[in-house]
């Protein structure tokens, strides 16, 4: 299938004519093409995107918001579709991208298609002598950016704020998993989207992605992906004042105290070591455990992580599809090999699996558990992003804080205590934006979404958010 940029409602090919490859991984397999764009493309996005905003931006919340929703449905409509081709596109299995990846893309527009008809802004009075009002007016075009882990679920999270919020898009997904981002158009003008509002332009991060963020016409820049290419957006953005919005990388402690519900904590730490092959960046991937619980944690935890199935992502008896691409599946199998160089003991995993039939030159691999590893070293530094997580026991709560902050990211923690005092001192303590107690990826789009250190700048979320993707403007009467 060849696919192509999504401009003024159309769909056109890349002014320069070259495509890229789509590989399905879980067969290793080239699925269609995708348009490798660049600065001649992300131009015809932005126009188009200027000529709309004038009347997107002006048109009535209730308007508005009809239009978000009847997108909101049009997704939910072509649930089975999308699912296959987040499917196809990822490797993740069909099961996940059912119930997780397309329901809460429907569910980013149906919410802030409702936010935007109670967004308010603040008045401020001194009786007798001024009344002042905060407007809050749209940016104009601005860019989103978004990864490959949760393809149309974050692609929408980004742009259906920006969009509530009076915005016109230019877009960019993932280069490795296009497909329901092309798809999205259709939905998109499906519902009565005016053209030129939403513009989805697909190609390479060093490419398309730059020209986007380089562009002066864009206000705004909404990315998730790699601190490594956070970084250069920031360093891009800064000398001419856009406005970033960075959600990075993550390397999560999980701290599991020997007074937790245990059944519940370990069916938790299961989904999130391994969910979605462990390419959330929400996963924990540093397992901290008080010592007196270890050793039958470590058993118990080996032996459910082994029951776990690799299999071809539309097997419905697969826990774990494949990885997302051979570069990815490269990179993993790597770190588990320098795991190995530093010292790490593999418990179980640490190698490829095979899947017979279709999937036999796919990227497949079994989700790995090491223990024996120092907090300091890489491994235990950097960020994986794939089915790997290390294990180490811990005496006390203060070396369970000091481990759970070593490292340069902040972005969640996850902690497994009934002790309501040291929930009370870890949720301060703990460097991270988002801290779940006695719980994993628990989410209520209403909170602030993001990370501390080199976890990102800046929170999505509710009002977060539609602030973000807003102007304020303070307007004083004198009484
Ligand atoms: P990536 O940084 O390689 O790419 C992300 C997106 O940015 C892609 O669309 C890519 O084409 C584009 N891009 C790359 N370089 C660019 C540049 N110089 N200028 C503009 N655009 C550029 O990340 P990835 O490999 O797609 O995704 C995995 C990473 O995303 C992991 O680090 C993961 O932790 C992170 N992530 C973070 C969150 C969060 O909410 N904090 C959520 C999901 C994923």
């Amino acid at each position: 299938m060849t696919i192509n940029n999504y401009i003024n409602g159309q769909l056109v090919p890349p002014v320069g004519g070259r495509y890229l490859n789509n590989v399905n991984p879980a067969t290793g397999q080239i699925s269609g093409l995708i348009p490798d764009s660049g600065k001649e493309d992300v131009e015809l996005a932005v126009r188009a995107a200027q000529a709309a905003f004038p009347a997107w931006s002006v048109m009535h919340p209730e308007q508005r918001h009809d239009i978000l929703k009847a997108i909101s449905d049009g997704i939910l409509a072509r649930l089975d579709a999308l699912a296959a081709a987040e499917s196809a596109d990822s490797g993740k299995t069909v099961r996940t991208a059912t119930t997780v990846d397309i329901p809460r893309s429907a569910l980013n527009f149906k919410f802030f298609a409702t936010a935007l008809l109670h967004f308010a802004s603040e008045s401020h009075f001194v009786p007798g002598q001024s009344l002042s009002v905060t407007l809050r007016q749209p940016l104009g075009v601005v860019g989103c950016i978004s990864p490959w882990n949760l393809p149309l679920y974050l692609f929408t999270w980004k742009i259906a704020p920006a969009l509530a919020a009076g915005n016109c898009v230019v877009a960019k997904p993932s280069e490795v998993t296009p497909l329901t981002a092309f798809l999205l158009g259709e939905i998109c003008t499906a519902a009565g989207l005016p053209p030129g509002v939403l513009n989805i332009v697909h190609g390479q991060g060093p490419e398309a992605g730059a020209a986007i963020v380089q562009h002066p016409a864009i206000k705004a820049i909404s990315f998730t992906g790699s601190t490594r290419a956070g970084a250069e957006i920031a360093r891009k953005a800064a000398p001419v004042f856009k406005k970033i919005s960075l959600e990075l990388g993550g390397k999560n402690p999980n701290l599991i105290f020997a007074d937790c519900d245990y059944d519940e904590m370990l069916a938790t730490t299961v989904r999130s070591s391994f969910n979605n092959q462990g390419q959330i960046c929400l996963c924990g991937s540093r397992i901290y455990v008080e010592a007196s619980l270890y050793e039958q944690f470590k058993k118990d935890f080996v032996e459910r992580v082994r029951a776990l199935k690799v299999g071809f992502p539309t097997n419905p008896d697969s826990d774990l599809g494949a990885v997302v691409s051979k570069t990815h599946f490269d990179k993993v199998m790597g770190c588990i090999e320098l795991a190995r160089e530093e010292g790490g003991v593999v418990l179980c995993g640490g190698h490829p699996v095979s899947v017979p039939g279709e999937g036999a030159n796919g990227y497949y691999i079994a989700p790995t558990i090491i223990e024996g590893l120092p907090a300091q070293c890489r491994t235990n530094q950097e960020e994986i992003f794939g089915p790997v997580v290390t294990i180490a026991p811990f005496s006390t709560d203060d070396e369970a804080i000091s481990l759970a902050n070593s490292t340069n990211y902040g972005l969640s923690a996850t902690v497994w205590t009934n002790n309501l005092r040291r929930t009370q001192r870890l949720s301060v303590e703990l460097q991270a934006g988002i801290v779940w107690i006695n719980t994993w990826m628990l989410r209520d789009l209403r909170t602030p979404f993001g990370g501390v250190k080199d976890s990102g700048i800046g929170r999505e979320g509710g009002w977060d958010a539609l602030r973000f993707f807003t102007e304020t403007k303070n307007v004083t009467f004198r009484l």
